[in-house]
């Protein structure tokens, strides 16, 4: 029914920054973890990345950047980027892994999976010449890239509480996938892109959507935002692929970001994908990690939604839930209806 793989590789915790800097693979192997506890690898089926191939970098990057990423690999020391991404020994045969396991996600759905689950994915912030925000290659757009060859039309619903800007402008011009980032937007805080007037540009013009919320939005506001915006663009678009980028760091336990969600309202979230899926669409999902600062509320996240995704019994995770929904203030509130106006009206959602 909802035949299940969950790309692996132990490799993946090799991608995880030294010292104190916040990106961590903890989540990752937690997530594995509670996923064993739980006995969800008698449904769910774990399958390994297809070999490194170096080539599949070069459909977003550039040759330049992959060598320097290579070099710096060797190196061990230094930066990718202007101060947040430093390089360590191996980044670079890391951070092509996980890469390889969003791709082989994506290849796992053409050859019959209803769903692929990389959580060692969602690398959003990657540039063409450059890392940016402990991202330095972007798999969810060399993912999209690979999904178009299979699927024609491919979605990103981006619920990383940063905006997805790597994918944004390596997808700028691309109508065949429709890319909508919901986020916070604040003065100040990173990126600074993913305005509502960010639209795409050619003949990518309208193919990408942004939300730009406050800080203290909820579970409430969030899911309004999906009712009123992302499901009816996503009824519009007809995508035959669902690429999910779900970073753990709108919870509201997260420390770097001010979002309010739970993780029962991340379940909703995909929930409310899965069944447009399936019901509008071909079911095709690959659900795909990101961002997430507080490790144990990230790997929880990632449980809940694959259980989702798997037909796993909701009982069976119950107690990795947040105790209930969060609501947003009534000033919150308002301000959410206004930027859901605003992108109705930008991108002619009735
Ligand atoms: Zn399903
Ligand atoms: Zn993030």
């Amino acid at each position: 029914m909802h035949r299940t793989a969950f790309v692996w590789d132990d490799k993946y915790l090799n991608y995880s920054f030294p010292g104190d800097h916040p990106f961590k693979s903890i989540r990752e192997s937690r997530a594995k973890k509670y996923m064993e506890e739980r006995g969800f690898f008698h449904v769910v089926e774990m399958v390994k990345p297809d070999e490194p191939d170096e080539s599949l970098l070069l459909s977003v990057h550039s040759a330049d950047y992959v060598d320097f990423v290579k070099s710096m690999s060797v190196l061990g020391e230094g930066l990718l980027d202007y101060g947040d991404t430093p390089a360590f020994k191996g980044v670079y045969e890391s951070a092509l892994i996980r890469v390889m396991g969003s791709v082989t996600g994506v290849r796992l759905l053409s050859r019959g999976f209803d769903h692929a689950v990389n959580v060692g994915g969602g690398l959003h912030h990657a540039q063409r010449r450059s890392a940016s925000g402990f991202c330095v290659f972007n798999d969810v757009a060399i993912a999209a890239l690979e999904g178009k060859k299979y699927f024609n039309k491919v979605a990103i619903v981006d619920v990383d509480g940063h905006h997805g800007d790597g994918t944004q402008a390596l997808l700028y011009d691309d109508p065949d996938v429709l890319k909508i980032s919901l986020h916070m937007y604040h003065r100040g805080f990173f990126p600074g892109s993913g305005d509502v007037n960010e639209t795409g540009e050619g003949e990518g013009k309208g193919y990408t959507v942004n939300v730009p919320l406050p800080p203290g939005t909820g579970d409430d506001a969030y899911l309004y935002t999906f009712e009123n915006v992302v499901l009816p663009l996503l009824q519009r678009f007809r995508p035959n692929l669902i690429i999910i980028q779900e970073g753990g760091d709108s919870h509201f336990d997260d420390p770097l970001v001010e979002l309010k969600l739970s993780t029962r309202g991340y379940l909703s979230l995909i929930r409310k994908l899965h069944e447009f899926s399936h019901s509008q669409g071909n079911g095709k999902i690959l659900l795909l990690g990101g961002g997430g600062y507080n490790y144990d509320a990230t790997a929880r996240t990632w449980v809940v939604s694959v259980a989702e995704l798997a037909g796993i019994e909701e009982q069976e995770v119950e107690s990795l839930h947040d105790c209930c929904l969060t609501s947003s203030s009534p000033f919150v509130m308002e301000r959410v209806k206004e930027v859901v106006k605003r992108v109705k009206e930008v991108h002619g959602i009735p």
